[in-house]
């Protein structure tokens, strides 16, 4: 039964085989996290992730099992480099008004004739090329240097180690929902669902909840390490940021694909603002349960509501730009409704609406249905044990 996952990603990453122009301190950043990621992610647990870069070019990974308790997660270098143009893109949007777009779909309008015209829309070259699972291998390579002769380099250190943070992120989201899937023992829980469609979409909200509390909790322990040195509240405030902006790098570009075609309130998938809804949702429980509500409020749930608005406020300009009508919409994601964000947000103008448009109520409240239903078979068929018990007042169960 045991395969070799390597066999599937066109092997270990060599980095001497990637194309001279590629940046080689951001893969080398992320590869030096990963090797982190997987001990830290598995420590105590009788399941263990291990994570190491590819040289796949696919935007999407997971975790093969190699042994009975033993899983490899390979990630796609080829997709450090797509979500690398695709922040280097949205900087170029930086400083534009903010400028929010919400059309039909959002409401919950489906007529499948629209939804047909309008998944016969082009996607944004550029968008296009970031983001077209198909495109792969040397013909990947070849038009990412297009690509990369569209955007000037980033020279300034500052900027370019913060771009690198939001890629990492981006990263450590899509590695820890993928971690999740292993951790709580979705494979063996889903097939106890009622259904296994209903299986399959509750493990996927439950991936991205307890992707949201490994969030806050790998900030805590290992970025800003809690116990070793003095952080400020503005540094837990920009962690907050970057990694919702993370986050949306993931949902919004890598969902645009399936966007039109995809059935949301079916599929496995959630719509993608719903999912970024409940990532973000209990990163910030996550935050709240260690520093507490009050001084979360300011240092944790303003910044992560304005660093997922700058990502779409971005990719909306951006969208704007190429031609509204030309195009189909380059982002799945919409404002995000996070319960219990301060009145004054960035999104407050749309607060307003997130009460009257039912798809959004709609779409938070079944994600967590969705998830409180699969929480159900977990505690049922697995539960927290003595050890949850003990770790009493710490919010996370690990
Ligand atoms: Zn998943």
């Amino acid at each position: 039964m045991n395969i070799d996952p390597w066999r599937w990603c066109d092997g270990e990453l060599d980095l001497q085989s990637l194309p001279a122009w590629v940046d080689r301190s951001i893969i080398e950043t992320i590869q030096q996290e990963l090797a982190v990621l997987g001990p830290w992610l598995s420590l105590g647990r009788i399941r263990s992730v291990t994570f190491a870069l590819s040289n796949s070019t696919a935007t999407h990974f997971t975790c093969y099992r190699t042994e009975s308790s033993r899983w490899l997660c390979p990630v796609p270098v080829g997709l450090i480099v797509r979500l690398d143009y695709l922040c280097r893109l949205l900087e170029t949007y930086g400083s534009h008004q903010s400028i929010h777009m919400v059309d039909g779909f959002f409401h919950g309008f489906e007529d499948p004739e629209i939804a047909e015209k309008h998944a016969a829309r082009p996607l944004p070259v550029i968008i296009r090329n970031i983001v077209d699972k198909d495109l792969r291998g040397k013909d990947f390579w070849t038009k990412m240097i297009t690509v990369d002769s569209q955007f000037p380099t980033v020279d300034d250190k500052e900027v370019r180690a913060k771009l690198v943070d939001r890629v990492k992120y981006a990263l450590l989201y899509f590695c820890m929902h993928e971690a999740a899937h292993v951790f709580r023992m979705h494979d063996e829980l889903i097939p106890l669902a009622s259904t296994t469609a209903q299986g399959r979409r509750g493990a996927e909200v439950d991936a991205d909840v307890t992707a949201g509390r490994y969030l806050s909790l790998y900030c805590q322990e290992l970025d800003l390490d809690w116990r070793r040195r003095p952080f400020t509240d503005d540094d837990i405030s920009e962690k907050c940021w970057t990694y919702s902006y993370g986050v949306c790098l993931v949902l919004g570009s890598f969902d645009i694909e399936r966007y039109p075609l995809a059935n949301f309130s079916s599929d496995d998938y959630l719509h993608p603002t719903a999912r970024l809804m409940i990532t973000l949702s209990e990163s910030l429980y996550g935050w709240s349960a260690i520093i507490g509500r009050d001084v979360a409020k300011d240092c944790c749930y303003e910044p992560s509501a304005r660093g997922s608005n700058a990502y779409i406020h971005r990719m909306d300009a951006y969208w704007i730009d190429c031609g509204v009508s030309q195009f189909h919409r380059p982002t799945a994601l919409y404002f995000p409704f996070i319960p219990w964000a301060p009145e004054e947000l960035a999104l407050s103008p749309f607060k307003e609406a997130a009460q009257t448009v039912p798809s959004l109520y709609t779409m938070y409240r079944e994600a967590v249905l969705c998830r409180n239903a699969f929480e159900e078979i977990f505690e049922q068929h697995i539960g927290y044990g003595d050890r949850a018990k003990s770790n009493a007042g710490h919010y996370f169960f690990r």
